[in-house]
């Protein structure tokens, strides 16, 4: 077995590695990894008390994916509910279809009985509010929140932006693989902002025949190389993990204008091997890992891509 998670994943490692010895199959447990995630308010970017978007709605993004069924189940721009991942969950098991957003999104979580919660805190709201009295002008302010976002929303976007998607991915004891991921996206986003985290292939993939991946940080980039489901696809094509990522680097070098700064590239493969590599600005990442053989989880620093 072996769970790959990345720093904020650190609060639901010991969850998903404890349940994988005890025989849960590898969808189980990284949904439970990452609902322990979504359920600590001192995870920021995450479930209740992370960072709303430029109305102060906490808009949130998950998904699962299933390596042995190559099912998938994504929620986008949910408003309202305490954890998403299981509402994407739910998509996958219950729905025809792979992937809900907005109100809909919504509407199918109050239908399955999702606990609902108000994910803004305090706290957040403040940070927020002491945002808008920076940027707004006082006649904006006073039509607040009538007024043109999008002008509003590319100043907002430097001061705080967030950067920590919740990712786990793992292979249990019967040799399954399965990914699961979880963010509020950046803070201050355009209204109804997807991510790459509830795009299936962008922000995560899972094939047990070859190998599972998911991102983090700049979803606008991961979105357009596609990168999550590039590395499984360069696997299947006989590179070594290390060359599947080096290649998905270069896909992302490619990439021109647009929001352009740093991803955290999260993979294993298909025999548990794993690899975590951060790009462009994305720095010092920092990712946990607990595979057969250890004890208790290690903290280990991604290595940067120079490609
Ligand atoms: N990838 C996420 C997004 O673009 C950001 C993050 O990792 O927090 O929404």
């Amino acid at each position: 077995m072996i769970v790959l998670t990345n720093h904020e994943g650190g609060v639901g490692i010991d969850t998903t590695a404890r349940d994988l010895a005890a025989g849960v199959g590898a969808l189980d447990a990284v949904e439970a990894g990452v609902r322990m995630v979504e359920d600590d308010p001192s995870i920021r970017s995450v479930g209740y008390n992370s960072w709303p978007n430029i109305l102060g709605q906490v808009e949130l993004d998950a998904a699962v994916m299933d390596g042995a069924t190559l099912r998938s189940g994504a929620i986008g721009g949910l408003i309202g509910f305490k954890n998403p991942v299981s509402v994407a969950r739910a998509v996958m098991e219950r729905l025809p279809h792979e992937i809900l957003v907005g109100a809909g999104a919504a509407r199918f979580a109050s239908e399955i009985g999702a606990e609902t919660a108000e994910n803004l805190s305090e706290a957040s709201r403040d940070t927020w509010q002491r945002g808008l009295k920076e940027w707004l002008s006082p006649r904006e302010r006073q039509a607040f929140p009538d007024i043109a976002l999008t002008a509003l929303c590319q100043r907002a976007t430097d001061p705080e932006y967030q950067k920590d998607t919740t990712v786990f991915l793992a292979i249990d004891g019967a040799g399954d693989m399965a990914s699961a991921v979880s963010t509020s996206g950046w803070a201050w986003k355009y209204p109804g902002r997807l991510g790459d985290s509830p795009i299936i292939g962008a922000g995560s993939y899972a094939d047990g025949a070859y190998g599972a991946c998911a991102c983090t940080h700049t979803g606008e980039m991961t979105i357009r190389a596609a990168t999550s489901r590039s590395v499984v696809l360069y696997l299947k094509m006989g590179l070594t993990l290390e060359d599947a990522l080096y290649e998905a680097g270069r896909d992302l070098k490619r990439l021109r204008g647009g929001l352009l700064r740093g991803v955290a590239i999260h993979a294993i493969d298909a025999k548990g091997a794993h690899r975590v590599a951060s790009f462009g600005e994305a720095k010092g990442v920092e990712y946990w890992v607990w595979e057969d053989g250890m004890t208790h989880p290690e903290r280990r620093v991604a290595i940067h891509l120079d490609v």
